[in-house]
């Protein structure tokens, strides 16, 4: 007899089990198929026949008849009656050999009562199969089984019950209550099944849910790409917008604020007077730039080659500029000062940033703050306003179309406080690089980053621009230019461009050296280029008349007929005075066009000690009016009788020049000093110092274009205070050699230069 071990298996007497062939000859040997009764024991593990002990044994097993071997791959094993297993061995090839006797059922159950329950389960079944795509092949088993037994047997690997409990089922000698334990496991084969039918085909409905919503889109897009490729007018403005958002590489919080923007939009259709805000908005923040450029590598000698193509001169300012340049190479990042060029208007502040931008290979972008009063202006309006826009720096990003321009900030000297909040301090914000990386405007309402920006300021004087700010930036001065400077500059960048830009050729123009000298001297009164830059325009643009006319090439131009190119009439230049007389003393004045001299006159009239001063004189010139009186006093004890009887009157011509600032105040006392001791100072001297009244020379500013200015007007020999001598490297060489510079460091000095004391 063979014995046959099962792992995991209901096994019952009086049903039929099928095993597969193969595993049915690895189950019982080689020879099994030649036995037809055998002995089935369940174990209590599931392993391989010579692996198995005495003790993998469940102590009950049941016998059957091999039934069908002709069954092409199935083994038919029909069981009868349990066995109790008295006595097991196995020996060393693993044969197993058993002792065993009859274990009767307890005959509980009626046969009628059997049937019953193997009806009303058989129904259950059924009911549940009819839902089961493969239900109907089933249901055919279902009602071919004639006992309990049969059908727990079928469902045997599909029960959820462990290998012991199938067992418990086998060793159960009451039929009643092996019936109960079969049922409770059918059902609750069939509960679980149920369960999870309804979840699968939850799922399944959710998931198709899904795979439809994604189809259905698929769809939706492929048809409106195919609309819109037939109507490109009719692509709408939100998918324009949902498109560039994409597509932006904008920060998080900008997306979702342009996200949440879209949305707006959608919701108010574009019937709504707020859409063309929102649509504003929109554009304005999807094509700014958002990505992070790449630290180009800069060669140095280009930048250099570049800056001195472009601009003449201004050796020191190119010097300075490509010492930033390096260090931003260095550091690969934005370097730490930011440069303020303060010089006259026409200097070339604004065009040398364009260069700079050039040298960097990188877009260049102005952005003007004169006349800014409103705080609004740098940081934007909040769109809660109507008309609400960004802020001049940010428009000034859009307009450069990247995120690293170099960004000129044009006369931040004018910038002024108002009731409307600080512009200045909006801009610390802007330049400091603590802060910019997030600076937020208010516009925007999103944080944009600032910091790839190379920021360059420009002003015409520093001492307007508060003093926070200034702590900020490096100040670079641009002094204004000599009339050689001036000369160079116009052959070498004025005319060439005037030519080009009024399509005329080299050839079609000749002008003579003199003749453009005399332009320089006759028709520009500036310590910058910018009025030669017009005569040079004008210049150019009647000679294109004259040639377009037909008249002779190359048109002729010299210093006789410049004047009738021009149309102008030569400027009137305070030149020194042929005269001298006593009480009139030449001074030297700083404005925003450059340097200027003025004639300081002073007079005595019979009358009371009354001080009349004219010739629109600002507050502190006439401070010093009163100072250099007191002074005069103390120098010429005897002249203080003079101003009791009489009045003094001092006047200042040329009233349109704007003549404010201490620096007058030696010129102020010598005039007064050279009207009480009746001795004149000789015109060809001039000077510039403010005064104590202990009469101490003290330093001034704008050195440089004092002194151009002294030898356009012909001056030979200037006063300055000797704190101001450092400033003397500052000052071109050529001016320096038509002058005699004379360090002062009280006003007794000056008196006795000038002769009008000692
Ligand atoms: P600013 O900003 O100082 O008022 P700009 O930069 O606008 O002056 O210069 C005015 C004009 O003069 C520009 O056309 C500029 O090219 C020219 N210019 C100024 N300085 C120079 C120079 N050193 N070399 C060549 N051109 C110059």
């Amino acid at each position: 007899m063979i014995i046959i071990p099962v792992y995991n298996v209901v096994l019952l007497p009086d049903v039929k089990l099928y095993f597969k062939k193969e595993a049915y000859q690895k189950l019982a040997g080689k020879e099994a198929e030649l036995e037809e009764k055998v002995l089935l024991i369940p174990t209590k593990t599931e392993e391989v026949l010579s692996e198995l002990e005495v003790d993998s044994f469940y102590p009950i097993g049941v016998l059957g008849r091999v039934r069908n071997t002709d069954l092409n791959d199935h083994v038919v094993v029909r069981t009868d009656t349990r066995v109790d297993l008295d006595h097991i061995t196995i020996d060393e090839n693993h044969s197993i050999q058993a002792m065993y006797s009859n274990r009767p059922d307890l005959g509980d159950m009626s046969v009628e009562e059997q049937k019953e329950h193997l009806k009303k389960i058989q129904d259950d079944l059924v009911s549940f199969m009819s839902d089961q795509p493969w239900g109907s092949m089933m249901k055919q088993y279902v009602v071919q089984w004639t006992s309990i037994g049969e059908i727990a047997v079928a469902l045997s690997s599909r029960l959820r019950i462990t290998s012991m409990e199938k067992y418990d089922i086998l060793a159960e000698d009451s039929i009643a209550k092996r019936t109960d334990l079969i049922e409770k496991a059918i059902y609750e084969f069939l509960e679980i099944s149920k369960l999870s039918n309804e979840a699968e085909s939850a799922q399944e409905e959710d998931h198709q849910k899904v795979y439809r919503e994604m189809a259905i889109k698929k769809q939706m897009e492929y048809l409106q790409n195919e609309l819109n490729q037939m109507h490109p007018e009719n692509v709408t403005d939100v998918q324009r917008f949902e498109k560039k958002i994409a597509e932006s590489n904008m920060n998080e919080t900008a997306a979702k604020e342009a996200s949440k923007v879209l949305s707006r939009m959608k919701q108010e259709g574009n019937n709504s007077p707020e859409y063309g805000m929102l649509y504003d908005y929109l554009d304005f923040v999807t094509s700014l730039s958002w990505d992070t450029p790449e630290s180009k590598e800069i060669d140095l000698n280009e930048a250099e080659q570049i800056l001195e193509e472009d601009h003449f001169g201004l050796k020191k300012v190119k010097k300075r500029i490509l010492q930033q340049i390096a260090v931003m190479n260095l550091k690969k990042k934005q370097a730490g000062s930011i440069l303020l060029f303060v010089g006259a208007p026409g200097t070339g502040k604004t065009s040398i940033g364009q260069s700079i931008a050039r040298a960097l290979g990188r877009e260049y972008v102005r952005v003007s703050l004169g006349g800014v009063r409103d705080e609004a202006e740098i940081r934007g309006h909040r769109r809660t306003y109507i008309g609400a826009m960004p802020g001049r720096i940010m428009d000034g990003i859009h307009k450069s179309g990247v995120s690293n321009p170099v960004m000129v900030l044009d006369e931040v000297d004018k910038l002024s406080v108002s009731y409307n909040g600080d512009p200045a301090s909006a801009l610390l914000e802007v330049l400091d690089p603590e802060q910019n990386s997030t600076f937020t405007d208010h516009y925007m309402n999103v944080p944009y980053d600032l910091s790839n920006v190379m920021f360059i300021c420009t002003a015409n004087t520093a001492d307007t621009i508060p003093e926070p700010l200034l702590n900020r930036m490096e100040v670079i001065q641009f002094p204004g230019y000599t009339a050689s400077d001036k000369f160079q500059i116009a052959v070498r960048h004025l005319l060439p461009k005037a030519q080009e830009s009024m399509g005329i050729s080299p050839s079609d123009i000749q002008i003579d050296d003199e003749t453009i000298r005399k332009i320089i001297s006759d028709f520009t009164m500036e310590g910058g280029v910018r009025g030669l830059k017009k005569r040079m325009d004008t210049l150019c643009r009647e000679a294109a008349v004259r040639l377009v006319k037909g008249g002779e090439t190359p048109v002729m131009i010299t210093q006789e007929n410049v004047r009738e190119y021009l149309d102008a009439k030569p400027i009137r230049h305070d030149h020194i005075l042929e005269k001298k007389n006593p009480g009139i003393v030449t001074g030297l004045a700083w404005t925003a066009a450059g340097g200027e001299i003025l004639f300081i006159e002073t007079t005595l009239t019979r009358g009371k000690g009354t001080v009349i001063i004219t010739g629109q004189l600002g507050d502190v010139m006439k401070e010093s009016v009163q100072i250099a009186v007191s002074v005069v006093k103390g120098l010429f004890p005897e002249s203080a009788g003079l101003f009791e009887e009489n009045d003094l009157h001092v006047h200042v011509p040329a009233g349109a020049v704007p003549k404010d600032g201490p620096s007058a105040g030696i010129t102020l006392t010598t005039a007064l000093a050279s009207l009480v001791s009746a001795r004149a100072v000789s015109p060809e001297f001039a000077m510039t110092g403010e005064i104590s009244l202990r009469g101490v020379v003290m330093p001034i500013g704008g050195l440089p274009e004092k002194l151009m200015a002294a030898v356009r007007a012909g001056i030979t020999t200037v006063l300055i205070p000797s704190e101001n001598m450092d400033d003397l490297d500052d000052v071109p060489q050529e001016v320096k050699d038509q002058l005699t510079i004379l360090p002062v460091k009280t006003i007794e000095e000056v008196l006795s230069i000038t002769g009008v004391r000692g």
